[in-house]
C-alpha cells in the first residue's frame, strides 16, 4: 500500500517536473506567435495610418488650391468693382458734356429760327418798301445774299453741333458697352466665388472627416505598438528565462533597415576593381545613423571593431544554425551577451572598416556557410 502511494507521487512528481520542463517551450511558441500577430497587427494599422495620412495631404493640397483661387477671385472682383467705379464716373461725366450739347444745340436751333424769323418778318414787311428802296437790281441781290450767308452759316454751325453730338453719342455708347462687360465679368465673378465658397466647404469638412480619421487610426496605432512592445517584452523575458539557443529562436525573418529597401550590391560573385570578388552578403545604402534592426530574435555573439574589414559589425545567434551579421555600423547598441527580440535596434548605419561609404553590409549564415539572405528578408 505504502509502496503503491510511493509510486503514484512519484508518477505525478515525473509529470509534473515534464510539465514544467515543457512550459517555457510551449510558451515560447505562443509568445513568438503573439509577437508575430501583434507585429502583423502594428503593420497592417501603420498602413492605414499612412494611407489616411496621404489623403490627408492631398486635401490639404486641394484646400490650399482652393484658398489659392478664392483669394484670386476676391482680387478680381475688387479690381472690377475700382474698375466699374472709374467706368460708371466716365459715363456720368459723358452723359453731362451730352445734356451740355443738346442744350448748346436747343439755344443755337432757337437762336436760329427766331432770327430767320426776325428777317423773315422784315423781308415780308417791307417787301414793297425794299423793292421800292434798293435802287439797283444788284442792292437787291446783296441784301437776298446777305440773309443766304446767315442762314448757310447758321446751318454749318447747327451741323457741326449735331456731328459733335454724335460723337459724344458713340463715346458714350462705347462706355456703356464697356461697363456692361465688366459688369457682366463681375457677375461671372461672383458666381464663381460662390461656388468656390461651397468647394472650399466640402474640402474643409472632408479634412475634418480625415482628420478625425487619423487620430482614431493614430490612437489604434499606439494600442498596437503597445501589444507589439509587450508581446516583444514577453518574448525577451521567455528567451532570457530559457537561457538557451538549442533550436532556432525566431520566426520570419525581418529586412534589417525598414526605412531602407534598396540594394546596392547583391550576394554572389562581383567585379570590384577589375577583380572578381565574392560577396558575402547584400549592401543596403542608408544615411548615417539609421536604426538597424534585429533581424530575427537571438544572442548577440559579437559586437566589436574589426579593422581589416567589417568595421563595426554585430553577429546575432538565432540557434538552430543560424547567424546574421551587422557591418559598417557607425555605432553599435547592444554588447555580447545580450537577448535581442526581432525588430530591436542593435546598431547604427556608418561607413567603418573597407566601407565607401554609409551603407549596412548584412549577412546570413546557415551553420557557418554564407547564404544569400534575400530570400530570407524579402
Ligand atoms: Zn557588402
Amino acid at each position: 500500500m505504502e509502496k503503491k502511494l510511493t509510486r503514484i507521487i512519484a508518477a505525478v512528481l515525473v509529470v509534473l517536473m515534464l510539465a514544467t520542463a515543457l512550459v517555457p517551450v510551449l510558451a515560447s511558441a505562443n509568445a513568438q506567435e503573439d509577437y508575430e500577430n501583434a507585429q502583423a497587427e502594428l503593420n497592417r494599422i501603420e498602413k492605414e495610418l499612412n494611407s489616411i495620412k496621404d489623403t490627408k495631404k492631398k486635401q490639404q493640397q486641394e484646400k490650399a488650391n482652393t484658398q489659392k483661387q478664392v483669394n484670386l477671385v476676391k482680387s478680381q472682383l475688387s479690381s472690377l468693382n475700382t474698375q466699374i467705379a472709374t467706368t460708371s464716373q466716365e459715363l456720368a461725366e459723358k452723359q453731362a458734356e451730352l445734356d451740355e450739347k443738346k442744350v448748346e444745340i436747343y439755344e443755337t436751333d432757337e437762336l436760329f429760327k427766331s432770327k430767320l424769323k426776325a428777317m423773315y418778318i422784315r423781308r415780308s414787311g417791307n417787301m414793297v418798301a425794299t423793292a421800292l428802296a434798293v435802287d439797283t437790281f444788284s442792292e437787291m441781290l446783296t441784301a437776298v445774299n446777305t440773309l443766304s450767308n446767315i442762314s448757310q452759316a447758321d446751318t454749318a454751325l447747327l451741323q457741326k453741333l449735331n456731328e459733335e453730338k454724335k460723337e459724344i453719342e458713340a463715346v458714350e455708347a462705347e462706355i456703356e458697352e464697356k461697363l456692361a462687360q465688366l459688369e457682366a465679368s463681375r457677375e461671372k465673378q461672383q458666381a464663381k466665388q460662390t461656388e468656390l465658397a461651397g468647394l472650399l466647404q466640402k474640402v474643409n469638412s472632408q479634412l475634418s472627416a480625415t482628420e478625425a480619421e487619423e487620430a482614431a487610426a493614430q490612437a489604434a496605432y499606439e494600442e498596437a505598438k503597445k501589444a507589439r512592445d509587450d508581446a516583444q517584452e514577453e518574448l525577451r523575458k521567455e528567451f532570457a528565462a530559457s537561457g538557451g539557443l538549442d533550436g532556432f529562436v525566431g520566426g520570419d525573418w525581418m529586412w534589417p533597415v525598414p526605412t531602407n529597401t534598396y540594394i546596392s550590391s547583391g550576394y554572389g560573385y562581383r567585379n570590384i576593381f577589375g577583380y572578381r570578388e565574392f560577396h558575402t552578403g547584400i549592401d543596403i545604402p542608408a544615411p548615417e545613423k539609421t536604426p538597424i534592426k534585429a533581424t530575427n530574435s537571438g544572442v548577440v555573439t559579437v559586437a566589436s571593431y574589426q579593422s581589416t574589414g567589417y568595421g563595426n559589425r554585430i553577429i546575432v545567434d538565432h540557434g538552430g544554425g543560424y547567424k546574421s551579421l551587422y557591418a559598417h555600423c557607425h555605432s553599435l547598441a547592444v554588447k555580447v551577451g545580450d537577448y535581442v527580440v526581432q525588430g530591436d535596434t542593435i546598431a547604427y548605419v556608418g561607413s567603418t572598416g573597407l566601407s565607401t561609404g554609409n551603407h549596412l553590409h548584412f549577412e546570413i549564415r546557415v551553420n557557418d556557410q554564407y547564404v544569400d539572405p534575400t530570400p530570407y528578408v524579402r
